[in-house]
C-alpha cells in the first residue's frame, strides 16, 4: 500500500512552522526596501518640524497687503536653512524661499509671481489672506503621532517618511538566510563543456535568484553528485547561521536519491504531496537548521518554491498577505488534470481579450522554456479532471502586480 499522499495546503503549513518568524533587528533605513515594520512607528518630531513657506516669495503680515498693490521694504533674506530668523517688523517683508523658517510676526507669504521681485523695496501686486502659503508646524504629522503601523511593507514612500521624521533605522524582521543546494552527478556548472548523458545546472540560480525575489538572502553552494559523504562535506561546515537549507533533487521514489539518503532518519520526513509538478517533497530540522527539499525536475523545484516556500519566508519576514496575486480567468484550450492532486499548471493571461489565460506547454515538468515564458499558474482543485474551453480557473500570478492591474 503507497502512503497516502499529504495535502498541498499541510505541506505549506509545515515548512512555514520550520521556517517561523525571523528575529527583529534595527537594520539602516536604506536597507529597509521589501521589508516588514515590525513595531508600530511612532514620530519622535512633528513634519513639518517648523511653520514655513510654501513658495518663494515675501513673507508678510496679510493686514499689511489688504490694500495691494503695496510696496514695503524688504527686511531680511531667508533662505531655506536659515536658522537665526528674526521677527518681522509691521509694515516690511522678509524674501522668503520655499520650506525656509517663516519669520515670527508675519502670517502669510506672497509669491514671488505676484511681485516684482525686488529685494530692496519690493512691490506686492494681491493681497493674501493670513496663512496663505504657510506650511504649518505637524501640518503632515505630529510629534508622538503613530505614523506606520507594525506590519506595514517598506516601500520608498515609507522609507522616505522614516527619514524625513530623522530615523536612521527601523525595526524590521531581518532577511531570512537561505542555503541552496542543488544534487545530481549529470550536473554541469554552465560555462563548462557538457559530455553526453550531462546536463547544465539551472536549479541553483533559479531557486537563489526566487529566495531574492522573495525578500530573502541566497548563498548558492556548488552543486553535489548523488554521493551522501560529499552531500554531507558540503552542508555541514556551511549549514550553520542559516535559516533554511533548500536542496533540489535526489528526493523521488528512484536509487542514488542523494537527499533523501543523506537526511533520513536525521530530522527530515519525506513525503508525496498531492500536486502536480512537484509530488516528492521533504521538511524538517538538520543540524538545527529548517530543510526543504524540492523535487530535480526544474519546472518541479520552481512550483514546488512559489507553493512552499515563497509563502513560509514572506511569512517569516511579517508579511500579512503571503500570497502572489489571483485572478479568475477563462481559460482558452481544454485541459486535463489528475485526479486527486492538485495541479499547477503554467499559463499565459491576457486581460485584454476578456481575461483569458492560455496554458503554456503542457504538464511535463522538465519544460523550462514554458515556465519561462509564462506569467501565472493555473490552479486546478484535486478533484477537476477535465475542464473545458472557458471554463473558469484561478490563476497565481509569478509577479507581484498583476497584468489586469496594468491595463487599468
Ligand atoms: P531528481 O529529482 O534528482 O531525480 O531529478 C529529476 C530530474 O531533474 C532529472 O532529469 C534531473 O537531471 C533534473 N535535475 C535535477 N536537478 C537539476 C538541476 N539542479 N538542474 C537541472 N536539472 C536538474
Ligand atoms: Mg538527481
Amino acid at each position: 500500500m503507497p502512503s497516502p499522499l499529504t495535502a498541498v495546503a499541510d505541506h505549506r503549513a509545515r515548512i512555514a512552522e520550520l521556517v517561523g518568524p525571523m528575529p527583529v533587528v534595527t537594520a539602516p533605513v536604506a536597507d529597509c526596501l521589501g521589508l516588514v515594520l515590525a513595531a508600530d512607528l511612532v514620530a519622535p518630531v512633528s513634519l513639518p518640524p517648523f511653520d514655513n513657506s510654501a513658495m518663494d516669495g515675501y513673507a508678510v503680515r496679510a493686514a499689511d497687503v489688504a490694500g495691494a498693490p503695496v510696496s514695503l521694504p524688504v527686511a531680511q533674506d531667508i533662505p531655506a536653512g536659515r536658522t537665526d530668523v528674526p521677527p518681522l517688523e509691521p509694515g516690511t517683508a522678509h524674501r522668503i524661499m520655499t520650506g525656509a523658517p517663516l519669520p515670527p510676526g508675519a502670517d502669510a507669504v506672497v509669491q514671488v509671481e505676484w511681485t516684482d521681485g525686488g529685494t530692496e523695496v519690493v512691490r506686492l501686486e494681491r493681497g493674501v489672506a493670513e496663512g496663505a502659503n504657510v506650511r504649518r508646524a505637524a501640518d503632515d504629522v505630529a510629534a508622538g503621532a503613530t505614523v506606520l503601523r507594525a506590519g506595514t511593507p517598506l516601500g520608498p514612500a515609507q522609507l522616505g517618511l522614516a527619514a524625513a521624521l530623522g530615523l536612521a533605522g527601523l525595526p524590521v524582521r531581518r532577511r531570512p538566510r537561505v542555503l541552496v543546494l542543488s544534487t545530481g552527478s549529470e550536473l554541469v556548472a554552465p560555462g563548462e563543456p557538457l559530455r553526453p548523458g550531462q546536463i547544465y545546472e539551472s536549479n541553483g540560480v533559479m531557486l537563489a535568484a526566487a529566495v531574492r525575489e522573495a525578500g530573502g538572502e541566497a548563498e548558492l553552494l556548488r552543486f553535489v553528485p548523488d554521493d551522501v559523504a560529499r552531500f554531507h562535506d558540503a552542508v555541514a561546515a556551511r549549514l550553520p547561521g542559516f535559516d533554511l537549507l533548500l536542496t533540489s533533487g535526489g528526493v523521488s521514489a528512484g536509487a542514488y536519491e542523494v537527499v533523501k539518503d543523506a537526511l533520513t532518519g536525521r530530522g527530515v520526513e519525506f513525503t508525496r504531496v498531492a500536486m502536480q509538478p512537484g509530488g516528492p517533497q521533504g521538511a524538517g530540522r538538520y543540524l538545527g537548521v529548517a530543510v526543504a527539499t524540492l523535487p530535480g525536475n526544474p519546472v518541479s523545484a520552481q512550483v514546488s518554491f512559489e507553493v512552499f516556500i515563497r509563502p513560509a519566508l514572506r511569512a517569516a519576514m511579517g508579511f500579512a498577505r503571503v500570497e502572489r496575486p489571483i485572478a479568475r480567468a477563462r481559460l482558452s484550450e481544454a485541459i486535463t488534470s489528475p485526479a486527486g492532486r492538485t495541479q499547477f499548471r503554467r499559463g499565459a493571461y491576457d486581460p485584454a481579450s476578456g481575461r483569458v489565460v492560455t496554458p503554456v506547454g503542457g504538464p511535463g515538468s522538465h519544460l523550462l522554456s514554458a515556465l519561462a515564458l509564462s506569467d501565472c499558474l493555473i490552479e486546478v482543485p484535486p478533484e477537476v479532471t477535465e475542464l473545458a474551453e472557458g471554463d473558469e480557473v484561478l490563476v497565481r500570478f509569478l509577479g507581484d502586480s498583476t497584468p489586469s492591474a496594468m491595463t487599468l
